[in-house]
This record gives C-alpha cells, structure tokens and sequence, in this order.
C-alpha cells in the first residue's frame, strides 16, 4: 500500500490528504500547531466566548470550489452564511454635497448585479456590462480557473471574458466608470491582489471576486472558519486518514514516506528537502518571491460599529481605503517595501450575520492592514485611524484588541513568509509560474515530493483546489489513477 505524509493542515493539506486516502493511500497529515486550520483558524483571541477568524473569514472560493462541493461536507456540520449585502465601501463626502444628507456615501456591494448597479448611479450600466456576463456563467468560471493552470479551456468565449477583463491593470480598468464609488468599490475589490494596481493584471482579483459575489455573495461559516476545517477533518477521518498535531517537520527525507506533499512555499519547502530536489526546480523555487504581508488586529467591541453612514451596517465585509487612487497609493507603498501612511484596510462584522460568535453583547471585530513584508513596525494605529475615519468614536467600543503583525503571523504559520498570506507575490510572472513555469506545478520530484499549497495553481485563498490537484497529480505519477481519470 502507498504511503504518504501531507505536511500542513490548511486548507489545502487537508484536501491533498482527503484525496490521496480516497484513492487507497494510507495517508498522514502532520500540523505544526496544536490545532488544524492553518489560515483558516478561529479562536477565542481577545474574551472567553468571542470567536475570532485569525485569517480567512469570507469564503467565496470554498463554497464554489469543485473538489470541496463533492466532499458535501454540509453531513459533517459545516453551514455557511451571508450577509444582507456583500460588502460596503464609504466614502469621504465629496465637497459641495447636498447639506442634511448623509455625512458620507458608501458604495455597496449586492449579489444581486440589478441592485449593485442601481446604487451606483451613472455607472450602473458599465458595472453590470463589466460583471453580468461572469455572474452568468460563474460555473464555467469555476470550472475553468479551478482546473490545473495548463488546460484548454472547456468554456472559451466565458474565459476570454475574463481574460479581457483580469489582464488589464486595475487602473486602466476603473476608467469604465466616470463616478468615485463604482471606481473605488472595483479598486477596493483588486486590491485583494496585494499588488501595483497599474501593473497588467492586476485587475485580477477584482474581476474573479466581484463575478463571485454576483453569483452566490461571499458567505461565513457558521461559528468561524474553524467550522469548514472541523468538517474536512471529519472527512479526512472517515476515510481512515491519520492526524499528527504539534508537530513541526524539519526534515521531510525522515518522514519515511512513500509521497510527501508540503503545503508550504516553495522556499520553505526547500528548507525541509534540503538537496533532495533537481536543480532547475531548486532554481524555480529559490527565485519565487513572497508578497507584502497583512498586520491583523482583532477588536471585541461593545455593540456596534459607529459607521457614519448606516448602509456600512448592512454588509458583512468593509474595505477602507478611501478613493481608488489612494488605495492605489497605499499599495504602491505596501509593493515598495514602505509602510503607507493610510493603508488599505479590510474589516468583517461577521456577527451581524453569525450571533454564535459574539458573547454577553460583545462582538468581534476583524481587520487587517496590506503592510510591506516583513514589516515590523506597529500598523495598529493606523488601522484604527482608518476605521475612525469612516466611523467616528470606533474608540469607545473597544473592550479588547489582539494584534498579530508579520512576524507573529509567520511565528504561527510557517507558510506565512515575512506575513504574506496570498502564497506569493501576484506579478504577472508569478501568476503564470506558480511556483514555475510548465505543466506541472506542483511535482518536487516525481513520484516523491509534491507542493500542494498556496503557492501552487489555483494561488491563494481557502478553496483546497490545490490540494487536490497536487494529490492527483502524485496518484498520477506512481499510477494509482489513469490520466484520463484526472479531472
Ligand atoms: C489574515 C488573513 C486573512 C485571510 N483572509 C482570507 C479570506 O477572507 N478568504 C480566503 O479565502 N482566504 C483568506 N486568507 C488566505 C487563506 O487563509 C490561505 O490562502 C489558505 O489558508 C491557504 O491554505 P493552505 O492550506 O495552502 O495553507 P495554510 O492555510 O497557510 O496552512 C499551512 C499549514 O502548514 C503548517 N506548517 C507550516 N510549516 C510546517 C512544518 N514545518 N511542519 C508542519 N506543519 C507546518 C502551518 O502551521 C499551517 O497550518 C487569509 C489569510 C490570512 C492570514
């Protein structure tokens, strides 16, 4: 019988490791921390009962992902939920406007593109000529950026949509729009990117999580994202999978293992293979760079945010940046490896729409900053800045914060390199090589060791499409199952 040891139990370590053991592998996942969940955990970080997301917390990718839809682990408890709307980006009041009216406007994001476009005035027209073809076919969409990076598309006039689309700099992109809210809430949206939104696609992101969020929003999990990993784990046993936690490998030739598949960058990879690999992929590996990282703080507040504008209530996710063109500012900055002075930052009240994490009238409050990587610098005040920006007297609600910058982020993850959690920086050369070019991304050594992580293709996010196309890459390799039997 094959054996194999799947190193990391994110997202997609669980996924490589539900698939080798659906296959027959005898299969061990080992976990450095003492939980799984990788960039998907939840805890109690600030008060007894306040449930935290430490990273990711809004999942359009795992509940459209192919391979995490056939596991349907709804039977193993997970339950996702939404948001009346999907996210809400204020705005400064623009000088001259109407006295008596709102203090400051706040473009929002709705699944529904008629509602989106309506709110958006003027530009109503273009965001719904930008985004309904996608949201339309949003399945031929997943169907093709979830398969393996080198494919011919199965949907070619939908992936030519979103080729026209995602390769234009985000930049070039808002120019379709005449108005600053439609501009800022596609800016805001690319901005997931970590990347110089004048760069070639660097639209990317936007074009891939604004179709998302027409299609079927941006749902939560029900009690934290540790909700979606509780579930894989529950998978993952049931096919007879071995867990190890507190485990940290050092050394992968001593896992004994007939496979091996890390869910780490690739230079962390290397540090645990030593000379184990051949030169041009050590080469490859060795030039994949990291991207800027996140600076994440968690508030407990008493009652809600004071969002000048009440419609910022309505949605489970906020993006704080301002105008397109200071966010674009700030992720220069953040790009260049200095820390900007207003830098963008995301937040999620995901207990408007999921009360089980709140406890006695507290809440929790996620945020994080885009900062340079490796920044070791303070960015909290900076982060509350932004948010009393938009919500005067935020301050007051605090009752207790936790904040996690680069350093303690990698200190928790080590596939969180100098804080970048996207896997690895979004260039247009690293999108395309991820982690090199060629067919194959994820093969080490064939038939030995495989990448399985974020820093393969589909890239970052919790979606475990990598886990699995490594698995099923290395069940190709030693022939346990047929090229034709791959999807
Ligand atoms: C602050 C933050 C916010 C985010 N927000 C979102 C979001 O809203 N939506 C979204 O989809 N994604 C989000 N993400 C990204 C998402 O979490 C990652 O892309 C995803 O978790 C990647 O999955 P993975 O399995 O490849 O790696 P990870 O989830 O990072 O898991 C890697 C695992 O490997 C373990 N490990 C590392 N080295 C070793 C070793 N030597 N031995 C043993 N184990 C080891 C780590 O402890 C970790 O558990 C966010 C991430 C962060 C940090």
């Amino acid at each position: 019988m094959t054996t194999a040891t799947v190193v990391g139990g994110g997202p997609n370590g669980l996924a490589a490791a539900i698939r080798l053991a659906q296959a027959g592998v005898a299969v061990t996942l080992v976990e450095a921390e003492h939980t799984l969940g990788g960039g998907a955990r939840t805890e109690e970080l600030t008060l007894p009962g306040v449930r935290h997301d430490l990273g990711a917390t809004a999942m359009p990718g795992a509940m459209s992902s192919p391979f995490l839809r056939s596991l349907r682990l709804e039977r193993h408890g997970l339950r996702w939920l939404r948001h009346e709307a999907v996210l809400a980006h204020p705005l400064e009041p623009s000088p001259g406007g109407a006295p008596g009216r709102s203090p400051a406007t706040t473009a929002l994001l709705w699944e529904d593109i008629s509602r989106t476009a309506q709110g958006l005035g003027r530009d109503g027209a273009a965001w719904a000529r930008a985004f309904g073809p996608l949201a339309r076919r949003y399945d031929e969409v997943v169907d093709d950026t979830f398969a393996p990076l080198v494919h011919w598309p199965r949907h070619p006039l939908t992936m030519a949509r979103v080729g026209m689309r995602a390769a234009l700099p985000t930049t070039w992109f808002t120019r379709r729009f005449a108005d600053e809210p439609a501009r800022a809430l596609f800016a805001g949206i690319a901005a997931h990117g970590f990347t110089r939104h004048d760069t070639p696609l660097s639209a990317a992101a936007g074009v891939m999580l604004t179709a998302a969020a027409h299609d079927a929003g941006w749902p939560i999990v029900e009690g934290g994202a540790a909700g979606l990993i509780a579930a894989l784990e529950c998978g993952l046993r049931s096919l007879g999978g071995r867990i190890e936690t507190g485990r940290r490998v050092v050394d992968a030739a001593a896992l004994g293992t007939d496979l091996v598949l890390l869910s780490v960058p690739p230079r962390a990879a290397l540090r645990m293979l030593g000379g184990d690999v051949p030169a041009r992929t050590r080469r490859a590996w060795s030039r994949f760079r990291p991207g800027p990282a996140a600076f994440k703080v968690d508030y407990a507040i008493e009652g809600d945010v004071p969002w000048s504008d009440p419609d910022a209530r309505r949605a489970g996710v906020l993006h704080l940046g301002g105008s397109a063109a200071q966010i674009a500012a700030a992720e220069r900055a953040a790009v260049a490896g200095r820390m900007p002075e207003r830098p963008f930052v995301l937040i999620a009240q995901q207990y408007l729409a999921d009360p089980t994490r709140s406890a006695g009238g507290i809440n929790p409050l996620w945020a994080y900053a885009h900062v340079p990587a490796g920044y070791e610098g303070d960015a909290a005040p900076a982060v509350l800045a932004q948010i009393e920006r938009f919500a005067p007297g935020f301050r007051d609600r605090i009752v207790a914060t936790h904040v996690s910058g680069p350093i303690e982020l990698e200190a928790r993850n080590g596939a969180l390199l100098g804080g970048d959690i996207g896997g690895g920086a979004n260039t247009a050369r690293q999108l395309v090589a991820r982690p090199r070019l060629g067919s194959n991304a994820y093969r080490g050594r064939r038939g030995v060791v495989y990448l399985c992580g974020a820093s393969t293709p589909p890239g970052g996010g919790v979606h475990g499409m990598a886990g699995f196309h490594a698995a099923e890459t290395a069940l190709r390799d030693i022939g346990a199952i047929s090229p034709a039997a791959a999807r």
